[in-house]
């Protein structure tokens, strides 16, 4: 890997692959053909057309999306998709439900409250977040009348992440899930959701784009004052070409999705993920105590993982140490503090190695 770059742990815009970032320099002034570069193409022209094309297609090979679904590449974030989803899919009096497993998930049902009428029907702040519920217990708190049960599948900030998905209740509801900083990290059963959003800022690109992937049936009832960009049913019938899309970041993702392919698809890219996360976890349970991850075991997250000292004292020398030695970003979120090491599909396994590394050097060094 290039000397000039750091290990960087960042929770988003997160680190990306080197290869990847190599291929967009190669084609940075010209892309193939075409005499310019992606960021001055017509979004309507052919070249463009055949890189979101590509993108999408690759992501539908990627996460086996069945043909009743569309793929969307929208702006605004996954903030917007807060909105947008009671938007689409509820009148305002309609019955939605909200598991808050972590501080986008509520994010997600204060948003809905705008729109449409959610319940949150479990919640684990007063556990801080450390928690998943268990499906028998969703399964009595679930309101059989909800139009969706909407989960953030990987919580950014507290690292709880859901290793299987709860059923609705409703049998004509369906599964919602902010999978913004899971997504494509391992393989999903797309049929069991009626909705999966993500910025791709994580594991699959720079900001700039959200990708969608929607059930069709689900589309065309948007409340009458949804604002165009935010109508799933016009964004599907322009295929993401209503207006400018956001045409750079939507080719660095197609580069990203040609490159997990190539790493032989995400079976392979989860057992990588399993890997790197195992060695940090068991770095932190090895500790005695010294390191801490508040997380319940069973549902620690694969992509972020979150720790304190015993010393708490010591965590800003840690993180400047660890700056020193070209491994960036490991601040904990200003909400819980401590450390967080996000480590997505990119980051690899030397980086988290050095991490570990460093660890127990720094324990050894302050114990
Ligand atoms: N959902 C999750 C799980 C996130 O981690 C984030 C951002 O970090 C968001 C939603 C918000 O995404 P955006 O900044 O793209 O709106």
């Amino acid at each position: 890997s290039s000397p000039d770059r750091v290990f960087n742990f960042a929770p988003g815009p997160a680190t990306l692959p080197e290869t990847v970032l190599k291929k967009a320099e190669s084609e940075l002034y010209v892309w193939r053909d075409s005499g310019m570069s992606v960021m001055e193409m017509s979004h309507r022209g052919k070249d463009f057309l055949s890189i979101i094309q590509k993108a999408e297609s690759d992501l539908r090979t990627l996460l086996d999306i069945p043909e009743e679904y569309h793929v969307l590449f929208l702006q605004g974030g996954a903030t917007t998709q807060f909105a947008a989803l009671p938007l689409n899919l509820c009148k305002p009096e309609d019955q939605v439900d909200y598991v808050v497993t972590g501080s986008w998930g509520d994010k997600a049902f204060k948003e809905a409250q705008k729109f449409c009428t959610p319940n949150v029907i479990w919640s684990g702040k007063s556990e801080k977040y450390t928690k998943i519920p268990s499906f028998s217990e969703l399964d009595q708190l679930q309101n059989p009348h909800a139009r969706y049960l909407h989960i953030c599948s990987n919580e950014t900030i507290h690292g709880v992440e859901f290793k299987d998905y709860p059923t609705p209740k409703n049998p004509n509801g369906v599964l919602i899930a902010d999978m913004s900083s899971n997504f494509c990290s391992k393989p999903v059963d797309v049929s069991r959701f009626g909705v999966i959003y993500a910025g791709a800022q994580k594991n699959v690109g720079p900001s700039g784009v959200t990708i969608v992937i929607i059930r069709k049936d689900l589309i065309g009832n948007a409340q009458d004052i949804t604002p165009v960009m935010l109508d799933y049913k016009i964004q599907a019938e322009n295929n993401s070409l209503y207006n400018t899309p956001p045409c750079y970041a939507i080719y660095m993702c197609g580069l990203v999705f040609e490159d997990l392919l190539e790493q032989g698809g995400l079976k392979e890219v989860e057992k990588k993920n399993k890997k790197k996360a195992e060695i940090l976890y068991n770095a932190i349970e090895e500790s005695n105590g010294f390191y801490r991850c508040p997380v319940e075991k069973s549902v620690r997250s694969l992509m972020n993982v979150p720790f304190t000292l015993e010393k708490s004292e010591l965590e800003g020398e840690f993180i400047k140490e660890a700056a020193k030695e070209k491994m960036v970003q490991l601040k904990g979120h200003r909400s819980v503090g401590g450390m967080r090491a996000s480590i997505y599909n990119a980051m690899s396994l030397a980086g988290v190695e050095k991490l570990v590394a460093f660890m127990k050097d720094f324990q050894s060094r302050h114990a």
